[in-house]
């Protein structure tokens, strides 16, 4: 892109304000470093597999549009996700499209989305982009739940939608089961709990639909280790996620993604093995945080490890860790993640890689 190639300030004009004040989303280049920075399972798909996926591969339509409804993979991940009997699933590019179909069926003049800071960046930016405002209720010190805060705000804003992720992100703690009944019981909206890291909290809202008709639950496959396939699901009382369906473009799910997804829910056994693995692993590698005097290490039930780092320091720690070939994320801004660095759990090896580089960093 020619960044010189100026654009007359009247046709910029077109675009929203609110758009042009958007920064967009930066994914830094990881080429040949140990990547720990997007919370992906390192794990590929077992060697056993391999061939019957890729003979199965060969047989697609490419030539042919995808099933709309992708009704074959709607019943797979039904019976994955112990979708509760008598509730329906709207299926996404990625959980990130259904938050935005979400936003789309909700927008209207003075409606707002509302979730907890710091929290998953997504909610606040589509929000945006949908035109509606965003109201980020602040987590206490400890990123649990602060209800006095919270209560008053949904009284306050009246929220068209809440959005908890369970686990939070960047935070990797579960919240209080029974605080986040409270707000679901309050909301005078939506309620979406945002179980991306269900693999690895092991404790979830799904059961809870059968309560709540104003309660939704998503998951993704993106976490437990199909981040590549972009497939999200979105669960609930049918006559809402009808009408969130119709603002789902048709053929959001590509063949590929549909094949691929069906084929791994077939053969899922691998991937509960995984996620036990990286749950140990994130439990060895936060004890082993722990032992460094000089960070604060947050308890966390997903698959990445929050720390912070001697004030002023954050920046030249990630610098030194990058420069050891080491990826992972810098959360430091002013306000609650100051001085904050995210870890996501990799391999065995890779975990032993980063925690060498970090020694060293916090040495020099
Ligand atoms: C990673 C993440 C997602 C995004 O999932 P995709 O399905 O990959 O779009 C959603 N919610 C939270 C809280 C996440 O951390």
């Amino acid at each position: 892109m020619n960044r010189d190639l100026k654009v007359s300030e009247q046709l910029l004009n077109w675009i929203r304000p609110e758009i042009r004040e958007l920064s967009a989303y930066h994914v830094p280049d990881a080429a040949g470093l140990i990547k720990l920075d997007a919370m992906e399972n390192p794990y590929r798909l077992p060697e056993t597999l391999l061939s019957a996926w890729q003979q199965g591969l060969a047989e697609i339509a490419l030539n042919r549009y995808p099933d709309p409804a992708a009704s074959e993979l709607q019943k797979r991940l039904t019976e994955a996700m112990q979708v509760p009997e008598g509730k329906s699933i709207v299926l996404g590019n990625g959980s990130d499209e259904l938050i935005q179909m979400l936003a789309l069926a909700v927008a209207a003049e003075g409606r707002c989305i509302m979730s907890f800071e710091p929290g998953f960046v997504m909610y606040s930016m589509i929000a945006r982009f949908a035109g509606m405002s965003y109201v980020g209720v602040p987590l206490a010190s400890d990123f649990t739940l602060d209800m006095a805060q919270t209560r008053a705000a949904i009284e306050r804003h009246q929220p068209a939608v809440i959005f908890l992720a369970y686990p939070n992100n960047p935070t990797g703690n579960l919240f209080d089961a029974g605080a986040v009944e409270e707000i679901i019981s309050l909301a005078p909206g939506l309620v979406v709990v945002d179980e991306a890291y269900h693999p690895f909290a092991l404790s979830s809202f799904m059961s809870r639909l059968e309560a709540y008709d104003q309660l939704l639950v998503m998951r993704t496959v993106s976490k437990m280790g199909l981040a590549g396939l972009r497939l999200g699901l979105l669960c609930g009382n049918p006559a809402l996620i009808e009408e969130i369906n119709k603002v789902r473009l048709p053929y959001n799910i590509n063949v590929l993604t549909q094949y691929t997804a069906g084929f791994v829910l077939e053969n899922a056994g691998f991937l509960d093995g995984q996620a036990e693995m990286i749950r140990a692993d994130r439990d060895h590698v936060y004890s082993q945080l722990a032992l460094l005097e000089e960070l604060e290490v947050f308890p966390s039930q997903a698959n990445f490890i929050l720390f912070r780092v001697k004030q002023g320091s954050a920046t030249e720690v990630f610098a030194a860790l990058r420069d050891q070939g080491v990826l992972i994320k810098n959360l430091d801004s002013p306000g609650p993640l100051q001085n904050c660095l995210r870890v996501t759990v990799g391999t065995p090896e890779e975990n032993q890689a980063f925690m060498q580089a970090l020694e060293q960093a916090l040495r020099s």
